[in-house]
């Protein structure tokens, strides 16, 4: 595990965007970001759920949040270009984005898979990405940092059967990731990967109902490369894929 020790409130000033705030892994980086001083823009499907990471933040001292709900299924670029216009006006530039929420969908044979499964993922692990990116970039040039850190898997780097979509969908992660990092490599935007590792979610327990859950690391255990990989100073990553449990 990384041996990083972040210095007190060393996201001061900074905007972070985290998607699936609301939950697991999302949310620890949320309120994590939040407790070393950053303004966090909190993306997700259940309204309260976010409201219970809002809640947490300001209980905890930090600065006051920012609510976005938002169905990464049915957003359109017209949703996105919604936002970036209301980061902008609200708080007038973003220097972190945390592309962590995704859908697993049922594992199954590839032979099995509806082309409504195949659709949703797609959509919402891959598009909403490109979208959310895409609307986003010009705030994110703005920033004198900017980090920008996609969330794939092991399935997304070597492929494994009856993990269809969401492996498939982790490839493509991997893919923009690795293609932005190349045309923004001399820009002041960072481009990395994540792998979280096998961690207590509920996604997790859906995939292995079976196993038990009490020998895996907890969201909060992986935080050091989620806090790392947006310092500025500390990190100088550029489109690389790192392990969180490594
Ligand atoms: P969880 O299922 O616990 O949380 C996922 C989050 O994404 C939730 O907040 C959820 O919101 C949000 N989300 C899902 N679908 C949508 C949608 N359509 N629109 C908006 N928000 C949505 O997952 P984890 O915390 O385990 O996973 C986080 C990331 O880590 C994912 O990218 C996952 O692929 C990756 N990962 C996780 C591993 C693990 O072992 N946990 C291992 C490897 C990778 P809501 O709760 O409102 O539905």
């Amino acid at each position: 595990m990384l041996n990083y020790i972040p210095k007190s409130n060393y996201l001061r000033d900074k905007v972070i965007l985290v998607t699936g705030a609301g939950a697991g892994i999302g949310k620890e980086a949320a309120l994590q970001y939040a407790r070393y001083g950053a303004s966090v823009i909190l993306l997700g499907k259940t309204v309260k759920k976010l409201e219970s990471v809002y809640d947490q933040i300001l209980t905890e001292g930090g600065c006051e949040p920012a609510i976005v709900p938002l169905d990464l299924l049915g957003a359109t670029p017209n949703h996105y270009a919604g936002l970036a216009g209301s980061i902008e006006d609200q708080f007038g530039q973003l220097d972190g984005l945390l592309h962590n929420a995704a859908m697993l969908s049922q594992l199954r044979p590839f032979a099995q898979i509806s082309v409504e499964d195949w659709q949703a993922v797609m959509q919402v692990n891959v598009n909403s990405q490109f979208y959310l990116t895409q609307a986003l970039l010009p705030l994110l040039k703005k920033s004198q940092s900017a980090s920008v850190i996609f969330t794939t898997s092991s399935v997304g780097l070597k492929g494994r059967a009856y993990w269809g979509p969401y492996a498939i969908s982790k490839f493509a992660t991997q893919g923009m990731m690795e293609v932005l990092a190349d045309e923004y490599e001399n820009s002041s935007m960072r481009f990395n990967c994540l792998n979280p590792g096998g961690t207590r979610t509920a996604m997790r327990a859906s995939a292995f109902p079976a196993e038990d859950s009490s020998l895996l690391k907890t969201p909060s255990d992986i935080m050091p490369y989620y806090l790392y990989l947006m310092d500025g100073e500390a990190s100088t990553e550029r489109g690389m894929t790192l392990h969180a449990q490594a």
